[in-house]
Order: C-alpha cells, then structure tokens, then sequence
C-alpha cells in the first residue's frame, strides 16, 4: 500500500539521490568517456535523469572485479553471507518508500503494485538468507562396499546476471539472492530502461556490508556488445537471465562455447480456465489480479482466457465491471490501479494487437483505444470472439487486454492452452477437485494457479517449460543453480 502523498519536490529530491554511475569493485565509477544514457518516466515521457552508459571497457572491468572476489565469497562462512542478506533484507523494508518510488517513477507501475514488488523482492533475500546456512552434502559407503561417497556442495564461480524492465527489483534480488547464499560473485546489467532500481539495491548491498567486487551493477545502452564477450569470455560460470525468449536463445548461444551453467526465466503465455462449475466471482477476481497486476506486464499474465460456454456471459460482465473500476493515470497518484505501458513501442505493440484481433473479428467490451494524454497509457481492456488465428493468442500482450474465448469441453481446452511453444503457468478455476488436478497435470507448463490467480513466492520453485526456459529460481532448488556438485570417491 502507498504510504506517502507524493509531491513533484519528493520525486525530484529522490532522483536526484539516487546513484547514477556503475557499481564496480565496491566503488561508484563514470563509464569510461563519461558516457550517459537517459532515463524516462513513462507516465509523462519526460527524462527523469541521465546514468552512466557501460562500455566494453567496463563491462569487463566488472567481471574482473567478479572474478577476483570469488575466492573471498566462496570462503566466507555462510552464516555471514546469510547476515548480509538478512540485513540487505531489513534495509530494503527500512528504504521502502524511496524503492517504491524510484520503481513507479522509472517503470510507470501504480505504487501499490511497486510496494507489493519491494515486499517480494526483499523477502528473496530473507528466503536465501535462511537456505545459505543449510548447503549440504552427503557421506555413502559404496554398494559394493571398500569405498566411500563424500558428495560436497561448491559455488558454481562468477556469474553474470541479465534483467528485464517490468519488475525493476525482484527480478534482480530473485538471482542476487542465490548467488550470494551459495558464495558466487556476480555481474548483473538491469534493463536499460529501469536501471535506477537496482542501483538503490547496489547501495543498500554496499550497506548491509557486501565485500568489493562481490555484485557489480552495470548499466548500458548497448547490451549486446557490452556482454557478449563477458559471456563468451569462459571468466563467468554461469548465465542467468530473465526477459524474452528471443533473447534468451541468443544468449544460449553464446553460452555454449564455454558451456556456461544457464538459467533462463523467458516468455509466458497463460492460459487462465474458467470450468462451468467455477466459483464465478472467486475467478473473476483472480483474473483481475493475473492480468492488472503489473499493468498486465508480467510473464504471468493472463493472456488467454478460456472460460465455459454456459458461464461466458455472466464472467464477461462481471469483468468487464471490475476492470472498468481501476483508475488509470500516473501511479504516484492515490489510488491509481493502472500505470503506463512502459514506452511508445510497448504502447504500439500493445495497440497493433488489439486492433488486428478486432479488424478479424472480435468484439471490445470495454477499451480498445489507447487513452489520449502524455505518457504510454491503455486503458483496461476486454475482447471477446477472439480470432483463432490472431496474433494475441500466440504472442505476450504486455498490456491490461483480456481476450476471453468460449469453449466446450475439458479436451478442446487443454489443448487450445497447449497449442503454444511457451509453458510458464497456467490458472485453473473450478470446485471440483478432480477435475483441477486432472487439468493442473495435463497442461504444459512449470506453474499452476489452481483457483488462484498469482504464484509467485519466493519460497516456491518458479520457473518454465518449453520456450519459457530453463531452471527454477525460489524455494529450494533455486540455490542448487548457483551450486556445482562435487564428488569425491575415498578409499577404504
Ligand atoms: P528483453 O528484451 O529480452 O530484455 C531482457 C534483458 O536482456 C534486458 O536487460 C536487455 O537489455 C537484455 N538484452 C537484450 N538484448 C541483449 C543481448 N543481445 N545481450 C545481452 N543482453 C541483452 O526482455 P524485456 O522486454 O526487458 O522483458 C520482457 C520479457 O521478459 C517478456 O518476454 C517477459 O515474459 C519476460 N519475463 C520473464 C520472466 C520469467 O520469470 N519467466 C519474468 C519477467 C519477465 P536492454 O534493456 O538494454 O535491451
């Protein structure tokens, strides 16, 4: 919840607080020749500030600084490491207004959304705080005996470490977490478009008692040249990334030469279910919350609503209802529920989406325009008659459109959801148990929402299958990303 009535001297004081340069061997450096790119508040399309721009030079200037801190890390007792994260943990409770702040003014997210983020993401590092003082191995006399088994846990090495724009925070400390818990040293560039986040977390790691060299923040309006040979380079283990599946086959690739450990948390496209026998206003409110939270910029949007023939009508009013509730506007207003799309593009894609689906045939209920006024806004949206050929039902939207599709029978959709290359997660609402599971089981994908509509928590193992990636980050097998198993064969 916003906590703070916000002026236009805060957000400016903020600002201009907040670290601008890279983060590099514990210390706030320029980019090399003074390079800046700049930052802008999508709600207004005004420039926020300018931040150092990283080149080559410094890209790998940070991934020495990682390297030559990785002995220190990996020796650290873990207690320490887990005291570092528990006190980065309190800080970010301590600075919440301000990261809230910085979030809704660099993304366009509504505050309340930004405070839920700051929440979520602290409490990565609490989860890792608590997993880092629990590595453990094993001891096995060998079946045959005359030998024993002596199998040990070991920080994987340096790791770089890629963000996206649309949750600024929690998609940074959802990596940082691990990597430190396990004692691997890091090298991470946020998007370019919402850098500002994660140098606030950069200070507060400084805080907290991080040694140099152990997170590097790098910021760069060329991301492709400035990591690429930091990839290629072998210096790094391990690649962890979050955005597009796009990008990440690309930064597969490049992974491949030195067989770097790879994490990669992709694109979604969600099915979200409604069965005759749902609790209609139960799944309405979920479908509110896996599509609006975020503005609907989340790779668990709902970004394809199947609901019964029988049940369609009654779920489309009730929608459209609710959807038509949430004030839209700048989200340092009180009481906003939808912010911005992220920038022009987002806003035309967005847009083209929408407009292709309707010139093929489907029908607005609410929306289906972007708004008119500075910034990137698009109001709450819901379709129906979805073309089965439109692009929406194929692609991410990224924006707060619900295309609602009627279907028959239980078979007809599970296959609809899984006539997709992606397989993030998927909701499913009915009351009967069976049924849920039966479906939960039979789609394709690494989440389920059964009769809830959000997943995320960082003590579960979030993460794809299909073209939406690899890995899991949370709960307990995220740390085992960051952990190379060692065993030694002793003889007896
Ligand atoms: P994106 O375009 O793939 O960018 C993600 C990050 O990769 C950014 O930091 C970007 O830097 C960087 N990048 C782009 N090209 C690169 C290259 N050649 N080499 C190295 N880094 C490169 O994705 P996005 O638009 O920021 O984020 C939205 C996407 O993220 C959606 O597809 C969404 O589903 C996905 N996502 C997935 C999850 C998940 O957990 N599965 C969570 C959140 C978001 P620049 O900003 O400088 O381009």
């Amino acid at each position: 919840m916003a906590e703070q009535s916000i002026t236009a001297e805060r957000e400016s004081e903020l600002i201009e607080s907040t670290p601008k340069r890279l983060y590099i061997n514990g210390e706030w450096v320029d980019a090399q020749g003074g390079a800046t790119l700049e930052v802008n508040d999508p709600s207004t399309g005004r420039l926020l500030c300018t931040v150092a721009d990283a080149s080559p030079r410094d890209g790998w200037n940070a991934l020495k600084a990682a390297e030559a801190a990785q002995p220190g890390l990996a020796a650290m007792p873990p207690r320490e490491r887990a005291n570092i994260l528990m006190r980065a943990f309190e800080l970010m409770h301590e600075r919440k207004d301000d990261l809230a702040l910085l979030m809704t003014l660099e993304m366009g997210k509504p505050l309340s959304d930004a405070y839920g983020e700051v929440a979520y993401a602290a409490e990565f590092f609490r989860h890792f705080a608590e997993e880092a003082t629990r590595i453990s191995g094993s001891y096995q006399t060998a079946p045959a005996g005359g030998a024993r088994f002596l199998v040990a846990k070991q920080p994987v090495g340096p790791t770089i470490l890629i963000t996206p724009w649309n949750f600024p925070l929690a998609m940074g400390t959802r990596k940082l977490g691990p990597a430190i818990a396990a004692g691997c040293t890091s090298v991470l560039k946020p998007a370019e478009l919402t850098p500002l986040s994660m140098l606030a977390l950069a200070e507060i790691l400084h805080d907290a008692g991080l040694p140099a060299g152990a997170v590097n923040i790098l910021v760069t309006s060329t991301a492709g040249k400035v990591m690429e040979p930091l990839i290629r380079s072998g210096i790094a283990r391990k690649l962890s990334f979050t955005g597009s599946t796009e990008v990440g086959r690309k930064l597969l690739e490049q992974a491949s030469e030195r067989v770097l450990r790879t994490s990669m948390e992709l694109g979604g496209n969600a099915g979200f279910v409604v069965f005759e026998d749902a609790d209609i206003d139960a799944a309405v409110a979920g479908a509110l919350l896996a599509k609006m939270r975020n503005t609907g910029e989340a790779c668990t949007a709902a970004n394809r609503i199947f609901v019964h023939r029988s049940v369609i009508d009654e779920f489309a009013a009730k929608l459209s209802a609710e959807m038509q509730k949430l004030p839209l506007g700048r989200g340092v207003e009180d009481g906003v529920r939808v912010g911005p799309l992220v920038d022009a593009r987002q806003l035309e894609k967005v847009d083209a989406l929408v407009t292709e689906a309707v010139d093929g045939g489907a029908k607005v209920l609410l929306g289906g325009q972007p708004v008119d006024r500075d910034g990137y806004f698009y109001p709450p949206t819901v379709l129906t008659d979805i073309p089965a050929g439109a692009r929406m039902r194929q692609e991410e939207i990224f924006g707060p459109v619900a295309p609602l599709t009627a279907f028959d029978t239980e078979e007809e959709v599970i296959s609809w959801i899984n006539a997709t290359e992606y397989g993030l997660v998927n909701y499913v609402y009915t009351e009967n148990l069976r049924r849920g599971i039966r479906v939960a089981e039979a789609v394709e994908s690494g989440m389920v929402g059964l009769n809830q509509g959000a997943v995320s928590n960082p003590a579960a193992p979030f993460g794809g299958i299909k073209e939406s990636g690899l890995g899991r980050e949370g709960g307990d097998t995220g740390i085992e990303e960051f952990l190379e198993t060692k065993y030694i064969g002793i003889a007896m």
